[in-house]
């Protein structure tokens, strides 16, 4: 199974690029100070929800990263998204108490620590409103996510500080969101596609690299494989599905 990358995404990538779209992403992240924690990685349990131009911002970095690298990327989202529903899965890109793509991480990591206490707990019960919504999908099929898939975040870090200039408020930092969701909606028509995907990263590479059909019906026999201690069909399709994955970023 080999999905060559499409020559419209990749054009797509090329006139958002020369277009600027992605040094002014790179231009609302430097408005943040840089910080520092002490949690260390901690905080990374859960693969955030990236805006549209991160996406495509990954997507473009993708050729100029070691071939190696870019195919264990590729594999290891594709993993997460098929798995992720059984089994509760750290962000693909932590590591031990650091971050393998520190220096292009995505805002909502840029930002985490930086809101008030308040912003972030509206924000958490927004997204546990969606993890209900999305159990509630699950059950449609027949399946009951577990408790684990299902718990909370992390509680939120309170010892993030800034290591340049003061603490931005809320209002700051939804300013730099909704620069992003801007440059999103800028991004040339060939990519509309890349909205598609709700802000799942995972979701995206599994798409582009499986076909999004394919993709979502794999999921679907992982996550039952998996919940039904079938382990070796679920690592059977997992294998299958990592090596179209390496395949597809090879070719990107
Ligand atoms: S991209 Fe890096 S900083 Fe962001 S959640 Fe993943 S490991 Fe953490």
């Amino acid at each position: 199974m080999k999905r060559p990358a499409r020559p419209d995404l990749r054009s797509g990538l090329q006139e958002a690029s020369s277009r600027g779209l992605f040094v002014n992403l790179e231009q609302a992240y430097q408005d943040l100070p840089a910080t520092t924690c002490a949690r260390r990685g901690a905080c990374c349990g859960l693969l955030p929800p990236v805006f549209t131009v991160e996406l495509a911002a990954w997507l473009h970095r993708l050729p100029a990263t070691p071939y190696k690298e870019r195919a264990a990327q590729a594999r290891r989202l594709v993993e997460h998204f098929l798995g992720n529903a059984a089994q509760r899965r750290a962000c693909p890109w932590a590591l031990a108490e650091a971050c393998a793509i520190y220096q292009d991480r995505f805002l909502g990591c840029r930002t985490y620590g930086l809101w008030s206490r308040e912003a972030y707990q509206t924000r958490a019960a927004q997204a546990a409103q969606g993890q209900e919504a999305v159990a509630a999908a699950w059950r449609g099929l027949g399946v009951e996510l577990p408790s684990e898939v299902l718990a909370p975040a992390p509680p939120y870090c309170l010892q993030v500080k800034p290591l340049t200039g003061p603490v931005p408020d809320d209002a700051f930092i939804e300013g730099l969101e909704e620069r992003a969701l801007e440059l999103s909606r800028d991004l040339p028509q060939s990519l509309g596609r890349l909205h598609d995907f709700g802000g799942d990263i995972s979701f995206a590479v599994a798409a582009l690299a499986l076909g999004q059909p394919q993709a979502l019906s794999l999921k679907v026999a992982v996550t039952k494989a998996l919940l039904a201690g079938d382990k070796e069909e679920a690592a059977e399709l997992l294998a299958k599905a990592g090596t179209a994955a390496k395949r597809w970023a090879q070719s990107f």
